[in-house]
């Protein structure tokens, strides 16, 4: 199946979480979004992904805010934060649990990594799937006795429930005569999956499917390290009826070391450049030609 863009609706997005400042690889991811959606006359939005108690830092936000502000980036809109949501994540939890999808799981980190059998999937050890078969007794008395507790999705149900689906994928840079090519999505070697934290009302997985639906994104620009997520993303919005965008995965800028830029790489954050006294139009326009710092490239896609 093939499908050409539609650039007058295109609608992208930036999503940070806000643990950190930006750093250039952010900047650039956030620059191709904004600038793929103005070349086709659409909007560029912004979400701030704060759902995180532990590492969410409002100080993070209003630098996050600043940073894109220097950088030249204006977002089309309101910022989304995923704080203001929950009650829609809730809502998905619910319609998912009467499904009989999801299930309680009491696991700690310990006891998964204990778990002789976990192997790894692409997005890190697959839970092995201890809690899957607790007993409506067991799980309601240990809910009942305040066990913390995340919820799973049973991938195999899951997948039976939504059968086959696919996703368009584009590619990078986006030409506008690209045609999409359809991705099978296939999501179960990442496991039963959480879908709401122990720590936080909803995973990354359902806040960021159920926001880009709401927001009316139809093109989903991101690292390629994200792509394993998209085959959870696109099952989702297949069973709670969502619309699915275009997903475009680019690859991932690198530091000297070979490995990713990071949030730890401080001498790359935004606003260390800018006390610097970098001149953040050149700064743009540079990563728009991918011109990048001494020992910063860009991985393959
Ligand atoms: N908050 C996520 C991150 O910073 C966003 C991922 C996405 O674009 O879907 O990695």
């Amino acid at each position: 199946m093939t499908q050409s863009i539609q650039p007058q609706h295109m609608v992208t997005r930036f999503a940070p979480s806000p643990t950190g400042r930006l750093h250039l690889g952010h900047a650039w991811s956030a620059l191709m979004a904004h600038d793929m959606a103005h070349a086709h006359g659409g909007a560029f939005r912004l979400r701030i992904e704060d759902i995180d108690g532990t590492r969410s830092r409002p100080d993070h936000v209003a630098g996050i805010v600043e940073d894109l502000r220097w950088l030249g980036i204006s977002w089309d809109g309101e910022i989304v934060f995923q704080s203001a949501r929950l009650d829609h994540y809730d809502a998905a939890l619910a319609r998912l649990r009467e499904m009989g999808l999801l299930y309680p799981c009491f696991c700690t980190r310990a006891d998964i990594a204990a778990s002789a059998s976990a192997p790894h999937g692409p997005e890190g050890p697959v839970y092995p799937g201890s809690c899957r078969g607790l007993d409506e007794a067991a799980r309601e008395s240990r809910i009942a006795a305040g066990t913390p507790h995340a919820w799973r999705i049973d991938m195999a149900r899951a997948v039976e429930r939504a059968g086959p689906t696919a996703w368009n994928a584009l590619p990078f840079p986006l030409e506008s005569a690209a045609m999409a090519t359809a991705v099978r999505a296939d999501p179960i070697a990442a496991g039963d999956v959480v879908l709401a934290r122990k720590d936080a009302p909803a995973s990354y997985h359902l806040s960021c499917t159920l926001d880009d639906a709401a927001m009316g994104v139809t093109h989903v620009l991101r690292g390629d390290d994200l792509y394993a997520a998209t085959h959870i993303h696109r099952l989702i919005q297949a069973l709670l009826d969502l619309p699915s965008p275009a997903y475009i995965h680019h690859p991932l800028l690198m530091g000297a070391d070979g490995k990713r830029l990071a949030k730890r790489d401080g001498s790359i954050a935004l606003a260390d450049l800018r006390m610097q006294g970098m001149d953040p139009r050149r700064l743009a326009d540079d990563l728009r030609a991918a011109r990048f710092p001494i020992g910063i490239s860009l991985g393959k896609a």
